[in-house]
């Protein structure tokens, strides 16, 4: 048995014309679950089939409407047809369109710009934030009736053009769209690498990632940070959207590395407040803890040192989660005085194992970082209790889900400068939800007016 798909054109409520699109050839006795509906094929073809014949209907109203001149009315004359060829989410289709011109006021001409439309842009974007550039290609082809523009080349070209759309309406500045002033901000920044093409010039590239928090609205940014490539516009774009002013109190939190705080008095010219990052003293604590965990007790003056160890790191921690570094010292000389006691338990034996070892070698560590971060190190624990953020674990899972999910190293893969710019602004406004109203412009109207509106209600 075959069904039919016919399409009807309607205009005023009246059908215009109707076209035979397809036939379908499906068994009416199911033997199988295979003869159940559609396959992909058959659905490929479809929508094919039907993209085809609406364009082309599409263009030729088009062209019987722009027979009269825009400015004066009158019949206009035909000067020439030119073809145009653009790739869609459901097809390549040739079109050919006529130019006019009008006596009196001259040729007129709607250009359309693009060789393929914004939607099948974005739906290219979309998955090559998710998925290298060839295996998009793959999955194109699987699903859709494409049939042009899924080369892993212009995939990533049009990529990277949404990427270019993207950054532009971050900056576009409209009255509508300008977000309410924040009184504080917060924001969280850290650097990862992703390998480089060029290895001879540098192995890595480095990725900056940031968090702006407004109350319980954030915003992920990552771009590459190079000497050819400055961050600080991004920086500067991603606080102003968050209602970033020139009276804006900034707090910056940060790992020990001055680099970017100076980022962002870069972006900002103006001063901040510096406050390492709980969460890396939190993360050199634990791994102490950790450590500390597997000591082996062989001895009985190993079984009270471990104890002591323990107990004398979870003091150090309360210490540092108080903002106190001046007591930090004593701390250290006190868990030093401990480690050494692993240190001789046989005569024979008189180096230490290796848990204790790495101990001492974190310790020292530590001590080096807080004297090293002395003055951005902050009462933590008064910081919380105001509702303050003291820590940037969520800039942590920024790297693991911007970069470290589609570009790190366990991947293989090998990033330009440009290439790994661009995909990241693409792929921060996918996982932020925000791609759609980014990258389509017919989509961007209204969003934001509303989530401001809803900010301030
Ligand atoms: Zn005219």
């Amino acid at each position: 048995m075959v069904w039919v798909v016919k399409l009807e054109e309607v205009l005023d409520g009246k059908v215009v014309s109707r076209r035979k699109v397809m036939t379908i050839d499906r068994p009416t006795v199911i033997s199988n679950i295979e003869d159940v509906g559609l396959r992909v094929a058959d659905g490929k073809a479809l929508l094919s089939c039907i993209q085809q014949v609406l364009v082309a209907s599409q263009f030729e109203h088009d062209a019987e409407r722009r027979v009269a001149c825009p400015v004066c009315a009158r019949r206009q004359q035909l000067k020439d047809y030119r073809t145009r060829t653009f790739d869609t989410v459901y097809g390549r289709v040739t079109v050919r369109r006529p130019r006019f011109r009008c006596e009196r006021c001259g040729p007129s001409s709607v250009k359309l710009a693009g060789q393929s439309t914004p939607e099948f842009d974005a739906v290219r974007a979309k998955l090559a934030a998710h998925l290298p550039y060839r295996v998009v290609s793959e999955v194109l082809r699987e699903l859709l009736p494409v049939d042009g523009g899924i080369t892993p080349t212009t995939i990533r070209n049009r990529t990277f053009a949404v990427a270019e759309r993207i950054g532009q309406a971050w900056t576009a500045s409209s009255p509508a769209i300008v977000p309410l002033a924040a009184e504080t901000l917060t924001c969280g920044l850290d650097t990862a690498f992703i390998r480089s093409t060029t290895p001879q010039k540098n192995r890595h590239h480095s990725v900056l990632v940031g968090v702006v928090e407004k109350g319980r609205r954030r915003r992920a940014f990552a771009g590459i940070q190079s000497e050819s490539r400055s961050v600080t516009r991004l920086i500067r774009t991603h606080l102003e959207s968050m209602g970033y002013t020139d009276s804006t109190m900034l707090t910056v939190l940060t790992d020990g590395d001055e680099g970017l705080r100076n980022l962002v008095r870069k972006a900002t010219r103006a001063t901040i407040d510096p406050v390492l990052d709980w969460f890396h003293i939190a993360m050199r604590i634990q791994h102490m803890r950790q450590t500390a965990k597997g000591l082996k007790t062989r001895v009985r003056t190993h079984v009270e040192a471990k104890r002591a160890i323990q107990e004398e790191l979870e003091r150090l921690h309360w210490r540092l989660w108080h903002g106190r570094t001046d007591s930090v010292n004593q701390s250290l000389s006190t868990l030093a005085h401990s480690i050494r006691r692993f240190r001789y338990h046989r005569k024979r034996h008189r180096r230490m194992t290796e848990a204790p070892r790495s101990l001492w070698v974190m310790l020292h560590e530590l001590q080096r970082y807080v004297k090293n971060n002395d003055v951005v190190i902050t009462n933590y624990h008064r910081r919380q209790r105001d509702g303050l953020r003291a820590a940037t674990s969520l800039v942590e899972s920024s790297v693991n889900s911007l970069v470290n999910h589609r570009m790190n190293k366990r991947r293989q893969m090998r990033w330009s400068e440009h290439g790994a710019h661009q995909l990241l602004q693409v792929r921060t406004a996918v996982l932020t939800g925000e791609f759609e109203r980014l990258s389509l412009p017919s989509e961007r109207a209204g969003v934001r007016d509303r989530i401001e509106l809803a900010m301030a209600a």
